[in-house]
């Protein structure tokens, strides 16, 4: 695509050259090739910015494609990175680990208060993304704008999840590593209709979002791997490491977002691999001693295809 580009650029304005030089050269009298060189150059220059444009827009597309993709084959890859850099981090990080807290993400001001909850949360609309208490929330009721695309998983979100990946290692020796992250709205359209393809809507409604309604989409959530271990399956549920993930996540601001047994509340099935930010003062709460509480029931929100934003 580039090759063919930079040829267009180049020789599209040397034929326009040409063609105007044998035609001047035909003319008898007052022959004029100034105005055929600026010509020449204009169209160059217009190409240039349209290459330079068609450029910039591809490799983003071409990006978030590859990371759904190539998921497997990059799986080896940041095993071993992140085993490197955890070793490396683990001292200097331990130390500092206390100072996530959610209002460095996110404090929206502005927006339109739409109501309150059940259990009297304040829900607003700001720039078409709720919150809820000040709490971005996306759900099967709580969509997000398709054009809402932070293009990665938040900063503040990814310090704390190296972090508690390190204290995993530090304490226990376990090698994970958060596998999926941010997801765009077209990532997650393709990743959700290829299940419907292969297992029915119904079925696939219970483990994958619509697009517009995965928290992947929010950069504040990810699925969690480990070495050697089942990858975002149900087979992770009983290892030691989803043990650990469940008993500690919280210290580091995140919350299992969907808890088992409690489909109902959140929407989907048991996901022992899925963890959202919220630092560590609500997930604290959420953790509730080992009993978690889904952030749904917390709230008063529901998380259904079939319902309506509070005040909506
Ligand atoms: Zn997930």
């Amino acid at each position: 695509m580039e090759l063919i580009l930079n040829i267009a650029c180049g020789l599209i304005p040397l034929l326009y050259l040409l063609i105007y030089v044998v035609k001047e050269n035909k003319k008898k009298k007052k022959r004029n090739y100034l105005y055929g060189f600026v010509t020449a150059i204009i169209i160059a220059l217009i190409l240039i910015v349209v290459r330079l444009l068609i450029l910039n827009v591809l490799p983003t597309e071409r990006k978030e494609q590859d990371n759904t993709t190539t998921t497997t084959t990059t799986e080896v890859t940041t095993e071993e990175t992140t085993t490197k850099t955890t070793e490396a981090t683990t001292k200097v990080t331990t130390k500092a680990a206390s100072n996530y807290n959610y209002e460095k993400i996110l404090n929206p001001s502005g927006g339109e208060v739409l109501g309150n909850t059940s259990k009297g949360y304040e829900v607003k609309k700001v720039n078409g993304l709720y919150y809820v208490d000040g709490y971005l929330v996306a759900n099967k009721t709580y969509d997000l704008p398709e054009n809402y695309n932070p293009g990665s998983l938040n900063s503040t979100v990814k310090a704390a999840a190296d972090q508690m990946f390190a204290a995993a290692k530090n304490e226990k020796g376990f090698n994970m590593w958060a596998q999926s992250g941010f997801r765009s709205y077209a990532t997650q359209k393709s990743i959700y209709n290829r299940y419907v393809n292969n297992d029915g809507k119904a079925n696939a409604d219970r483990y994958s979002a619509r697009p517009g309604y995965s928290e992947h989409q929010t950069g504040l959530a990810f699925d969690v791997c480990a070495t050697n271990k089942p990858c975002i399956t149900n087979g992770f549920d009983n290892t030691e490491e989803a043990k650990w993930l469940s008993e500690n996540a919280y210290k580091y601001g995140f919350i299992l977002r969907y808890v088992k047994g409690k489909e109902d509340e959140t929407g989907y099935i048991y996901e022992s691999w899925h963890f959202r930010y919220v630092g560590k003062e609500l997930a604290e709460k959420l953790y509730n001693n080992g009993n978690w509480i889904t952030l749904e029931s917390y709230f008063g929100l529901t998380s259904s295809y079939d319902s309506k934003p509070v005040g909506e």
